[in-house]
């Protein structure tokens, strides 16, 4: 179904929280099921949503609308794995037309690549102009590892498809001890020699999974502390509107992003909320409180009970996580995984 668009001359104001932060930025996983199954982010055998669960596009589309229509301005799809959703590029040409508009400054998506060869050019003409592509090792044999079911060869070709269909590419590694710390280098190096930003993330601790945490957490603090002996990191205020704090290496020229939710708390700047493919709104990625917007969603034709819920939801979010990972805290901070809030 399509809905009234907004046009530019009546862009609405955005929501403003109770810690004064205006929420300008939505989430949305679209899918819980991923063709991957990285160690860090899903056990082997993941239980999956049961359909009837799962928002449909047209339903997804509308609950993003309806978010653009009270001032969200960048949207980004995310998952599990989008880009495996049946039918996925009719959401996004949907989505597409409020970048038309002006209503939209932003709609991204972070994927893992595996879907690229074969979406790239599509994304692009449906508006898309940057994508968070998640890339930890580029060694082959360490990416089955680390992916479980992944096959980095068809990433690189995803790669290669979004550089020549006009999409800007950001790589996001999760910093993990045992698989990637030696090997950050020489990933900065490759992906600022294609034209590529990198960012490092501190794995959180979200959903139960196989291994122990500590053996996989690797502060950025000290990662930081090692580039700075090889390069020269100069801050710089470069935002994406993300958390990513960046730098830019003199030898290489690329920008280098830090995602530190374990060791800096980002949450004083946070402009975002998420939301899962069930039509859950989470206020914060660190905190069970939620809200349903399926209820609502369904219950009428209408936007206005959805306006109301997303009024609620906003005026619930929090002033921030507080997430540890140590020896004594085995418990997940956070009972649900990755994948389903959305990363
Ligand atoms: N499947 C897509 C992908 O991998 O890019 C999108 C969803 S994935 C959940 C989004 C991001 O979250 C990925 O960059 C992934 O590495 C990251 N991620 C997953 N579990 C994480 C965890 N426990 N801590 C930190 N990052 C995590
Ligand atoms: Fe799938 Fe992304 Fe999670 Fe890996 S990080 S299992 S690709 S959702």
């Amino acid at each position: 179904m399509a809905h009234e668009l907004l046009s530019p001359s009546s862009k609405p104001e955005p929501m403003i929280d109770p810690f004064g932060r205006a929420v300008t930025y939505l989430r949305v996983s679209v899918t819980d099921r991923c063709d991957f199954r990285c160690v860090y982010c899903m056990s082997e055998h993941m239980t999956f949503l049961p359909k009837k669960e799962v928002l449909s596009l047209e339903e997804l589309e509308r609950v993003c609308s309806a978010f653009i229509e009270k001032g969200v301005r960048k949207l980004r799809i995310t998952g599990g794995e989008p880009l495996v959703r049946k039918n996925i590029m009719s959401l996004f040409r949907q989505l597409g037309s409020h970048i038309d508009t002006g209503a939209l400054e932003e709609l991204t998506v972070t994927t893992n690549g595996s879907q690229l060869a074969k979406y790239a050019t599509e994304l692009y003409d449906c508006g898309v102009r940057r994508i968070n592509v998640s890339i930890d090792t580029l060694d082959h044999d360490k990416f089955k590892t680390v992916t479980r079911w992944g096959n980095l060869g068809r990433v690189l070709e995803g790669l290669q498809a979004a550089k020549e269909a006009g999409l800007q590419v950001k790589l996001n590694a999760v910093a993990l001890k045992e698989v990637n710390h030696q090997e950050l280098p020489q990933m900065i190096e490759w992906a600022h020699g294609q034209g590529y930003d990198f960012t490092v993330i501190e794995t959180m601790p979200l959903g139960e999974i196989e291994g122990d945490r500590t053996d996989q957490y690797l502060p950025l603090s000290q990662v930081r502390d090692e580039l700075s002996e090889r390069w020269t990191l100069n801050d710089i205020p470069y935002k994406t509107g993300g958390p990513a704090r960046y730098v830019e290496i003199k030898e290489t020229g690329g920008r280098l992003g830090f995602i530190t939710p374990m060791t800096h708390n980002f949450c004083e700047s946070c402009n975002r909320v998420r939301l899962t493919c069930t039509g859950t709104l989470y206020m914060c990625l660190g905190q069970e409180d939620a809200k349903d917007l399926r209820e609502p969603l369904r219950a009428s034709e209408g936007n206005e009970l959805l306006y109301q819920a997303i009024d609620e939801a906003i005026a619930r979010k929090p002033k921030g996580h507080d997430f540890i990972i140590d020896r004594n805290t085995r418990q997940p901070s956070v009972g649900r995984h990755m994948s389903v809030t959305g990363g």
